[in-house]
Parts: structure tokens; C-alpha cells; sequence
């Protein structure tokens, strides 16, 4: 199923949500914005919990504003899984399908079936309130696919577990998404998880979304300043006077060859570039280079982060040679302009 959030206009109190978004077949999207970005408004709308006072949201081209959540083929799983405690693993997750009528063989069978996707095979006699909490909220997926809806909405649904968890089943989610090719939006806050699983993710900041893009692109080529302070370490050096024509920004690091210029900037301008991107020099001749005085230092057996006090600015360099340098030495670094990346506070898009 194909989703289509067309100017979306949502008023609540002093929050604003505008948006506009097109999910493909089959693909998984993050929402990814801090706290009250106006991530689960959005998937709320979507599942018909909440109505926009503007906009329309489609399906399949098929405007379904009239539909109450029910009948809108939506599969939810929540960070607190909303399972009933006091039902086994099997009564939970046939819950759906009773509510549909389904006959005896069919929900047996389609539990049976989610389960072993789920890898719960087994725990079907099991009270949910005792088990782990990465078992509840697979338990919760099977719940939300069992009756094989077309579009699965999921909220931070690993918010709740730790570290090594949320590692382990955003994996699985991401296998059960591509083996039963469910189009579905996952909300985050986390960026490394949204990097990890998405197709594309949206990045979202007060009610908008500010860029829509496949993970590598957000990550290389991000267009707004917003996206790339939020995803990734990266250096924000702020643009003292641009040159178009000559591709070429002032900034309090001296004058730096730029590869791209955003287009449509409002506000301050800056120039963006990663900190691996930063390359040892010893400091003669070349153009885009730039020195300054160590002032942190850590090492981690594969590189080095840096942290270099260029005039008032502090510059982050990750180098991957082997070079000996301590806090309070000197240091040259070379930026390739094809590296560097001039984009704006906000854009007129
Ligand atoms: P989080 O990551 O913390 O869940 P979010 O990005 O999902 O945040 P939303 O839950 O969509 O954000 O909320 C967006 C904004 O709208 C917030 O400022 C929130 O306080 C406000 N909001 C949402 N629902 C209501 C409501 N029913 N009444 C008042 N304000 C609301």
C-alpha cells in the first residue's frame, strides 16, 4: 500500500504540524525529530486516532479521511506494547482475528504462522506479563501483522529496552518488514536505529519535515542545518561572506573552496563537513587547509577524535592514520571542497 500525506495542516494548542509526505509499496520510513516534533501526531492522523484540520491522507490513491481507524488496515505496535496481561501469548495475538470472526482453523493457523516469523514458537500457553521485554514486544509485532494489514505504523517501539536489544530486534523488524513486504512508518528519536533500517527516513523539526531523503544522502549531502546536526558528527562553521560565482565561503577558519551551495537559504549560512573528512597535512601551500591547537584528544585503537581550536572555533577531526599528535600541539588539516557543503538555518522551500 502506497500512503499520501498531502498538506497535512494540524493545530494543537501552540503546536503546529505541517507536512507533506509520500510512502511507496513496500517501504519503510522513519520519522526521526526530537521530542515534539510532531512525530506521533503525524502517525496518528495516519492511523485515524486523530483528524487533521487541513489536508488529506490517501491510500492507494483513495483519500480515506471518512474511514474510522478500524477500517483504515492498519497494524499499530506502541513503545509500551499494550498487550493484556492477563491473556496468553496465543489470546493476545488472536485477539484481532476473533474481533474479525475468523474461523478456528484460520486464526490457529495465523497465530501459528506469526509466531514462528516472530521466532516465538512455543510460548503460546505463556501469561504476556511474565515474559521479557523483548519477547512482549514481539508478541506486540505479531499482534499488529496477524491480520495482515497493509500499512504498519510503529512508535518508538524499542524505546523501552536496553542497548543490546534494540539492536538485535530493530534487525528482526526490518526482516519481517522485507519478508512480508509491509509498507510501514517507524517513528524515532534515535538516529543511529533510523539510519540502520530505513529506506528513507523524514527528518522532522517543530511540525515540519525538513528533509526527506535515503540515509546516505542525509548523511552526505544533508540540505538543511537541522538534519545535519542531527544525524551524524559534524562540523557547523559559520559563513562570514559567500562568494557564489567562485564557489568559495569566508569563515573565521580562513577561506574555504566549497562543493555545493544550497540553493534557497534563509538565515545564517554555515559550511558543513564530517569530521573523517578532515585530513593530516604538514601545513604547506595547498588550498583548503586550515591549523590549530589540539585540545582533546581520544583514542580508540582505530582512530583518533580530535578536537582543534581553530581562532575561536572549535573544529572536530577523526583521523585513521596512526599519527602520533598529544594535546596542545599544532596541527594542519586539509578539507576537500568536494567534502564541504554550504546550507542554511532554514531554506524557502
Ligand atoms: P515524542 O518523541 O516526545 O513522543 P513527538 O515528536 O511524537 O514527541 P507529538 O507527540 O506528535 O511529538 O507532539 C507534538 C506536540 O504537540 C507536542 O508539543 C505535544 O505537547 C503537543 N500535543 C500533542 N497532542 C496534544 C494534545 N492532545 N493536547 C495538547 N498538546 C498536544
Amino acid at each position: 500500500m502506497s500512503i499520501n500525506l498531502k498538506s497535512i495542516y494540524r493545530k494543537i494548542d501552540e503546536f503546529t504540524l505541517q507536512i507533506s509526505l509520500e510512502v511507496k509499496q513496500g517501504e519503510l520510513v522513519s520519522l526521526l525529530g526530537p521530542s515534539g516534533c510532531g512525530k506521533t501526531t503525524t502517525l496518528r492522523i495516519i492511523a485515524g486516532f486523530e483528524m487533521s484540520d487541513r489536508g488529506t491522507v490517501s491510500l492507494n490513491g483513495r483519500d480515506i479521511a471518512h474511514l474510522p481507524p478500524e477500517k483504515r488496515d492498519v497494524g499499530m505496535v506502541f513503545q509500551d506494547y499494550a498487550l493484556f496481561p492477563h491473556m496468553t501469548v496465543y489470546e493476545n495475538i488472536a485477539y484481532g482475528p476473533r474481533l474479525r470472526k475468523w474461523d478456528k482453523k484460520r486464526i490457529d493457523d495465523s497465530v501459528k504462522r506469526f509466531l514462528k516469523i516472530v521466532h516465538l514458537e512455543g510460548f503460546e500457553k505463556r501469561k504476556t506479563e511474565n515474559l521479557s521485554g523483548g519477547e512482549q514486544q514481539r508478541v506486540a509485532l505479531a499482534r499488529a501483522l496477524v491480520t495482515e494489514p497493509q500499512l504498519l505504523l510503529l512508535d518508538e517501539p524499542l524505546s523501552a529496552l536496553d542497548a543490546k536489544l534494540r539492536k538485535s530486534l530493530r534487525k528482526e523488524i526490518r526482516r519481517i518488514q522485507q519478508e512480508l513486504k509491509i509498507t510501514t512508518i517507524y517513528v524515532t528519536h534515535d538516529q543511529e536505529e533510523a539510519l540502520a533500517i530505513s529506506d528513507r527516513i523524514a527528518v522532522m523539526e517543530g511540525g515540519k519535515c525538513v528533509q526527506f531523503d535515503r540515509p546516505e544522502i542525509l548523511f552526505r549531502e544533508p540540505s538543511h542545518l537541522f538534519s545535519a546536526g542531527f544525524i551524524g558528527n559534524s562540523n557547523l562553521i559559520e559563513v562570514q561572506s559567500l562568494n557564489r560565482a567562485e564557489s568559495e565561503a569566508e569563515t573565521a577558519i580562513g577561506k574555504l573552496q566549497v562543493g555545493f551551495i544550497s540553493p534557497n537559504m534563509i538565515g545564517k549560512a554555515f559550511v558543513f563537513f564530517r569530521p573523517d573528512k578532515c585530513l593530516k597535512t604538514n601545513g604547506t601551500g595547498s588550498s583548503n587547509t586550515f591549523s590549530g591547537v589540539i585540545v582533546d584528544d581520544e583514542y580508540s585503537g582505530t582512530h583518533r577524535s580530535l578536537e582543534i581550536k581553530v581562532e575561536d572555533v572549535i573544529v572536530k577531526a577523526l583521523l585513521f592514520d596512526n599519527s602520533t599528535c598529544k594535546m596542545g600541539d599544532t596541527i594542519h588539516l586539509q578539507i576537500a571542497p568536494e567534502d564541504c557543503r554550504v546550507i542554511s538555518e532554514t531554506t524557502s522551500e
